[in-house]
């Protein structure tokens, strides 16, 4: 999820307007790729800086032991259809990389339109989860009406007669004017499927990273009301897309090493696919980006993955921990049915 080359041509943006584009056209997800693009002052590296590097090198050759090397793409998958360099933390450490820390470092959460109380409950766990997965502060701001958008930046597609919202408006119009000086990044969620302008279909979610803001539609992650599994793969989906996304607009590419949530995804089947976890060398660029020891950050997202039902994911963690050596915090699992509309 992630702009490439076609997104770029596709869309026309300016020179200052990079977008980023997770999207989907006649059912394809296309997916387009952040180039390393320094967006805000950089902070210097401290000296605490270069020993957590060093640790972090060390936790990644520990960590190696329990995660799979990306497989082999299969006819139609991302790295099927587009060469990527890849990023190793070394790289990355060396792309003076924007960083969640100093003037900018709040992730603001902008609610757009209405939701249903399970999508409205998703991205409120969306914001605790960036917030432990990035070690930042998430503040979510008040909610903003579809009447911020006028009738010329909607459509009803012409053969799916779905309501649609034109994202670059959103960008442009409605985050990019109350963009707080201290964000990091400022992401609007929907429940409104997004497209982009003419020519394409639709786009999951787009993000200008020279601006700091994107927005991600929920509109295609499921029903979250049908069953509490639904809930659960509905809130798994947008938790992935939310932190894949924001993990872009911090430097990081994708990842073509591990099977990780900075891999490339060309389709569903394929986003599916893919852990909510970082593989080891993206976990290391988090970690160092957002000054957080990888036992901390992994403790406070097994406690969440165990709130919210998301097992296997909780299970992964704690095997992290255990991996580096660290005590699985003590958790309190609470319900994990969807939330009513009542
Ligand atoms: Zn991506
Ligand atoms: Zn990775």
């Amino acid at each position: 999820m992630e702009p490439k080359i076609n997104a770029r041509s596709k869309l026309r943006p300016s020179r200052r307007t990079l977008t980023l584009l997770l999207s989907a056209m006649a059912g394809l997800l296309i997916v387009a790729c952040l180039r390393q693009f320094p967006l805000s002052p950089s902070v210097a590296d401290s000296p605490s800086d270069r020993t957590r590097a060093k640790q972090l090198k060390v936790a990644v050759e520990k960590l190696k032991s329990i995660h799979k090397t990306i497989r082999k793409p299969k006819p139609g998958d991302w790295l099927d259809r587009h060469y990527e360099p890849g990023q190793t933390f070394a790289r990355y450490l060396n792309s003076n990389p924007v960083r969640p820390i100093g003037v900018r470092s709040i992730i603001y959460v902008q609610p757009l339109g209405a939701f249903t109380k399970s999508q409205r409950k998703s991205i409120s766990l969306a914001a605790e989860f960036m917030g432990l997965y990035f070690n930042t502060k998430v503040v979510i701001r008040k909610d903003l009406p579809l009447t911020v958008i006028p009738p010329a930046a909607r459509r009803v597609h012409p053969q799916w007669k779905v309501k649609q919202i034109l994202s670059t408006y959103v960008l442009d119009k409605v985050l990019y004017p109350r963009l707080p000086k201290d964000a990091a990044a400022y992401i609007a969620f929907t429940a409104s499927d997004l497209w982009p302008g003419a020519g394409w279909n639709f786009v999951f979610g787009q993000a200008s990273l020279r601006k700091r803001v994107g927005v991600w539609s929920v509109h295609r992650n499921g029903e979250p009301d049908k069953s509490p599994a639904d809930f659960r793969l509905f809130l798994l989906r947008t938790l992935k897309t939310a932190t894949h996304e924001t993990g872009h607009m911090f430097t990081m590419l994708h990842c073509t090493a591990y099977e990780c949530n900075m891999c490339g995804s060309n389709h569903r089947q394929e986003s599916d696919s893919r852990p909510i976890a970082l593989g080891p060398e993206c976990m290391a660029k988090v970690c160092w980006a957002g000054r957080i020891d990888p036992i901390k950050r992994f403790s406070g997202l097994y406690t969440f993955c165990v709130k919210t039902g998301l097992k296997p994911q909780a299970a992964f963690y704690a095997k992290s921990i255990e991996t580096l050596g660290g005590k699985l915090p003590t958790t309190q699992p609470v319900s994990t049915s969807a939330p009513q509309n009542r």
